[in-house]
């Protein structure tokens, strides 16, 4: 079941070529790492998978659609299906809207929002990922940085996505509290099947968390290896 197909992709700035040619696919349900140095060209796969920044050359096809011949309109569509988790934990939060909002946000967007039902959603939102749904009073600063991540991952869990593309989500977080949001996302796959790409520079954390590896270097795919056999226990 593939959920993501990436073809081709190349990325530049300027005259500087930052991907080029990166290919892969991943399936729901997959953990499938981007691991290589600083500048090696993680990011920017990144925001073209996204179609945050729109690839010079390639495709994307997600769910069987091309994104990348899509126009934003019909991009708009889409997008709640594919969400990015950043990481500056504090960054996809709005610093002056409080939680609560920040995860009701994209429910009213898309218009899935019911005012007799949302707050029990949001609330169940939060307690999904770990945050007692008083949290939801508080704005962003009032979080801890891993309270903070994960209050963005429930607002990415609000828009029902299949797919997360999550950059360095743990990477400026203490590392006493990175396994606890990798636990979190580790359960979130396993029970809403959800399929990640996961920006990561960091070897130990990749072997430990990811289903299969693609090594990058000066903006191409060098390698690809699996940490260990599928469905193995951690
Ligand atoms: P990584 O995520 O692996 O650190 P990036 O995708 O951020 O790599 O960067 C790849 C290359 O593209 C680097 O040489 C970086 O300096 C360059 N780069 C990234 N973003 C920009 C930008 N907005 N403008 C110009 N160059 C950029
Ligand atoms: P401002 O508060 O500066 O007027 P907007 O409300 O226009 O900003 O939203 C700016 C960006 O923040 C938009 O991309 C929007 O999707 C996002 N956003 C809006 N409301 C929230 C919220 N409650 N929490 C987090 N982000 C939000």
């Amino acid at each position: 079941d593939v959920l993501l197909d990436v073809r081709g992709l190349v990325v530049r700035y300027g005259k500087a070529t930052a991907v080029d040619g990166v290919s892969f696919t991943l399936a729901a349900g997959e953990v499938l790492a981007l691991n290589g140095p600083s500048g090696c060209g993680k990011s920017s796969t990144a925001l073209a998978v996204l179609q945050l920044r729109r690839p010079d050359r390639g495709e994307v096809r997600f769910e069987g659609r091309r994104l990348t011949g899509l126009t934003e309109r019909e991009l708009r569509r889409v997008r709640p299906r594919l969400q990015p988790v950043f990481q500056d934990p504090y960054g996809s939060l709005s610093p002056r809207h409080r939680v609560r909002d920040a995860v009701a946000e994209p429910l009213k967007a898309q218009g899935r929002w019911d005012p007799s039902e949302g707050p029990a959603r949001v609330a169940e939102l939060l307690d999904r990922v770990g945050l007692d749904p008083s949290y939801g009073d508080r704005l962003p600063h009032e979080l801890s940085g891993g309270q903070c991540q994960r209050a963005g991952i429930a607002r990415a869990l609000a828009s029902d996505p299949r797919l997360l593309v999550l950059d360095e989500p743990v990477s400026s977080l203490d590392p006493s509290i990175r396994a606890g949001v990798l636990n979190l996302l580790a359960d979130l796959r396993d029970d809403l099947g959800l399929g990640y790409l996961f920006i990561c520079h960091d070897r130990a954390v990749v072997r430990h968390f990811a289903d299969r590896v693609i090594e990058m270097r000066d903006g191409r795919v060098t390698s690809e290896w699996s940490p260990r056999p599928p469905d193995a226990a951690l």
